[in-house]
């Protein structure tokens, strides 16, 4: 499949450990080197910023989509090739997703955490059909996979929900897990509720 575009969950955290900071900003230059649009949610602190910054230090496309609110309160990034005001987090979360090729989590927090499950959810009922690549740096992720795990196990969700999201180790690994992620199938609503 050909890559155009994706949208970069991360975090707006500036005190986490710098490795987190790394991984994003190495997300952001294979993004932009690969000659893909990255869309964001448009912060310049923490992994936020520093995604954007590496896609833009190789010259890359970054369109971030933040709310008036945030815009007004100077969290936005003033550097990107495009900044989208929305009026609220519901547009925020819509337009990002929005023709979209695939969706990919960082670590981060509840407002990562809310970004990529309802990306999830959105999949689970056949409103959103890309890839979801989850981003595993330090193993951060493993709590929330043994919960979507026992969620599986105690039949919240069927086996075949597994086949919504894929884990990988690092930033390097984000493309290769786009492209041969499994097809989604069309009529995934069939088994939306089990
Ligand atoms: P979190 O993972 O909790 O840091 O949340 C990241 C998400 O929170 C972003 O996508 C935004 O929805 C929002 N957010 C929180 N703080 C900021 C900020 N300073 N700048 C931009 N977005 C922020």
């Amino acid at each position: 499949m050909e890559i155009k575009r994706v949208c970069v969950y991360c975090a707006s955290s500036s005190s986490c450990h710098p490795s987190y900071h790394e991984a994003a900003n190495r997300l952001g230059r294979i993004i932009a080197e690969a000659g893909i649009t990255l869309v964001y949610g448009g912060g310049a602190k923490g992994s936020m910023g520093r995604l954007a910054d590496g896609a833009l230090a190789v010259g890359g496309r970054v369109i971030g989509v933040i709310p008036q609110f945030m815009s007004d309160l100077e969290w936005a990034h003033r550097g990107l090739s495009e900044l989208v005001l929305t009026r609220d987090m519901h547009e925020r979360k819509r337009l990002m997703i929005e023709e979209v090729d695939a969706v990919i989590a960082l670590p981060g927090g509840c407002g990562t955490f809310e970004e990529l499950f309802e990306a999830m959810a959105w999949k689970r009922l056949g409103l959103y059909h890309g890839p979801i690549v989850i981003v595993n740096t330090n193993d951060f992720y493993r709590p929330c996979i043994e919960l979507l795990e026992k969620s599986i196990a105690e039949r919240f969700m069927d086996e075949r929900h597994r086949g919504m999201w894929t884990v990988v180790a690092a930033p390097e690994d984000v493309l290769g897990a786009i492209r041969s992620a499994p097809a989604w199938p069309a009529d995934s609503r069939a088994f939306a509720v089990i």
